[in-house]
């Protein structure tokens, strides 16, 4: 018999196989500023802003088409907390941006849901 998940792709990768998860469970170090029972934030390996860090929700979501009904309450504390981040790091009154991509033309590389907090520069639109 088949498997289903046969042909998936890298963009359905499982839990065990995912970067982010492996953050979520310490198996990968990283520099955490903030944990709550619901979400992480780290700061982004390869940073492209003075701030750039990473807010994902502890559950894995590849994609934001993946974001269900039940994740509504989730996905709000994420981006609430980006901005409580953006207020801490002293840059939310100047302009931060968060971006979220979403599939491979977008540039995502990592399928499991992030928001990218970016500031401390001045950011372009439209963005490249
Ligand atoms: P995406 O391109 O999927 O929107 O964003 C993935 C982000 O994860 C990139 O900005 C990349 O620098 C970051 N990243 C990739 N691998 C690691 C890692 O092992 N640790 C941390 N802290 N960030 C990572
Ligand atoms: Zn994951």
């Amino acid at each position: 018999m088949q498997n289903s998940r046969a042909g998936s792709g890298e963009r359905e990768n499982r839990m065990v196989d995912c970067l982010f998860c492996r953050i979520v469970s310490k198996k990968v170090p990283a520099k955490i500023i903030y944990e709550d029972e619901r979400i992480l934030a780290f700061e982004d390996v390869n940073p492209q802003a003075p701030v750039h860090t990473l807010v994902i929700p502890k559950k894995h979501i590849p994609t934001t088409l993946d974001i269900e009904d039940e994740d509504n309450a989730l996905i709000g504390h994420l981006i609430r907390t980006a901005g409580e981040i953006a207020k801490g790091k002293g840059i939310a009154e100047r302009g931060f941006r968060l971006v979220v991509n979403t599939n491979p033309e977008a540039g995502q590389t990592v399928y499991h849901v992030h928001i990218h907090i970016l500031g401390g520069r001045h950011m372009h639109w439209p963005p490249g």
